[in-house]
């Protein structure tokens, strides 16, 4: 099979393949990669799912995106090496579930894309004997998901940066601590401006020689890992028969998450809603709602920090999808098809105080223990399901994004307990912290840069 191609979503780049893609992140004219066809299963293909473990699902849903670019053998080795984790499905109530995505190295969902973007870019890089320096900006989980799955690699060096004060102590101890080819800068400004200065360096070719790429969510590397576990959790949940779906809510910032449920569905999962769950940054349930687009900012500080997202990143990837064009900056020149989004999809936008409501409901009823990030995508399902009138039979899973033990703070004041800590974060508060301060402008940002990496 001939591999498949990848396409900018600004449409003026050249294609390239699944490598070139992964190791570029961002295209030269600064779109999205995107496959230019989604490969599908048949629904004996997905059948067969109930009966793999989930790095064997992993294998079959990522080699179908690279075809001719991997062999068999190797691509199992790197999935069986990157997944071994448990993904535990628990029960809420009636047929409505929530997926723990929080058992990795550093209890977050963003594990499953990073440690399997480490391994792939790893693979090629070795191949051709290059190096590279990731840049990466977090809003708290990202960075330390990235740190950890490339920590001690040889090629590969990791720069993070994290908006001073808007991360939680645990979440900067957790890339902070590393050392070795792992370097922090805390700087002066909001996620977004984070995000700025690392898409401004991509652009400027005076920075060429480092071979910067990207780990954020906007590389295509990490929203293919992000497909398997919507089809795992089908796998084990559903009842058995040809007629059986499911709705899914994902709590969403830079919307990489749901863009692997959208795929799922495109390679043939019968997911028959998303529930696109946010917090007060509501600009896409305005857009689905209006079809009109702006974006929100600076973003709104709320306690779900990981999504406190006004522009989502891999909102043009979607908008692809339904047929539009959206630049960069946020600007349609193609508007994608509303109705059919809206079929697919339905929005949320939750607040604080009933994200904290919903902590204390979840448990206080359920029995679960939820954080802000899931509370808020368990209260969309919740809505949803309210306002259509949901079947009570209907399969529904809601993810939850991080360990109740990454904000212990919240917990306490809301349920009066501190969170037992898994094992991957034991340990941190006595490790030495390494990271500089930067101010928020882009030239002192790029003699960082220059000064650092020689
Ligand atoms: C990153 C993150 C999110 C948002 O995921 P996106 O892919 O950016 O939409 C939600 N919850 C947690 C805990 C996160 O770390």
């Amino acid at each position: 099979m001939e591999p498949i191609k990848y396409y900018s979503t600004n449409l003026k780049a050249d294609e390239v393949t699944f490598s070139e893609a992964l190791l570029k992140g961002i295209a030269p004219d600064k779109g999205l990669y995107m496959p230019k066809e989604i490969p599908t299963f048949t629904r004996v293909e997905i059948k067969s799912f109930s009966q793999k473990e989930y790095y064997e699902i992993a294998f079959e849903v990522i080699r179908k995106f690279l075809v001719g670019q991997i062999n068999d053998d190797e691509l199992l080795d790197l999935v069986k090496d990157a997944y071994n984790y448990d993904v535990p499905l628990e029960k809420g109530f009636e047929n409505k579930y929530v997926m723990r995505l929080d058992q990795g190295p550093t209890a977050s969902f963003k594990d499953f894309a990073a440690r399997m973007m480490g391994r792939l870019m790893n693979y090629y890089i070795k191949k051709e004997n290059r190096k590279l320096l990731i840049l990466t900006a977090t809003s708290g989980d990202t960075g330390s998901a990235i740190a950890n799955a490339f920590y001690g690699l040889d090629n590969i060096k990791v720069l993070v940066l994290f908006p001073d004060g808007e991360v939680t102590d645990r979440q900067r101890k957790q890339m902070t601590t590393l050392g070795k080819n792992i370097q922090i800068i805390s700087l002066k400004g909001k996620f977004d401006d984070c995000q700025a200065l690392v898409k401004e360096s991509f652009a400027d070719s005076d920075l060429d020689y480092l071979g910067l790429s990207s780990a954020n969510s906007i590389n295509i590397g990490r929203l293919i890992p992000q497909i398997v576990y919507y089809f795992y959790s089908f796998s084990r949940l559903r009842m058995g028969n040809e007629n059986d779906d499911v709705i899914f809510s994902v709590p969403s910032g830079n919307f990489g998450d749901m863009m692997g449920g959208v795929f799922a569905k495109h390679m043939g999962l019968p997911i028959k809603k998303f529930i696109i769950s946010v917090n007060e940054n509501d600009e896409f349930t305005s857009f689905l709602n209006t079809g009109n687009y702006s974006k929100i900012e600076p973003s709104k500080n709320c306690l779900s920090s990981a999504m406190n997202v006004g522009h989502p990143s891999n909102l043009a990837r979607l908008v692809a999808l339904y047929g539009g064009v959206m630049n960069e900056k946020g600007e349609i020149s193609k508007s994608p098809d509303m109705d059919k989004m809206r079929k697919d999809i339905y929005s949320s936008s939750i607040s604080d105080q009933v994200t904290k409501d919903m902590i204390k409901e979840a448990y206080d009823e359920h029995s679960l223990l939820l954080e802000p990030h899931g509370s808020v995508g368990w209260k969309g399902l919740m809505d949803y399901c309210k306002e259509f009138n949901i079947d009570q039979d209907q399969l529904c899973i809601s993810l939850e994004t991080a360990h109740p033990a990454k904000f212990p703070a919240q917990i306490v004041e809301i349920l009066k307990f501190d969170p037992e800590l898994p094992v991957s974060l034991e340990g941190l508060e006595n490790k030495t912290e390494y990271f500089d301060n930067l101010d928020n402008n882009y030239s002192d940002f790029k003699n960082y840069l220059i000064n650092n990496y020689k």
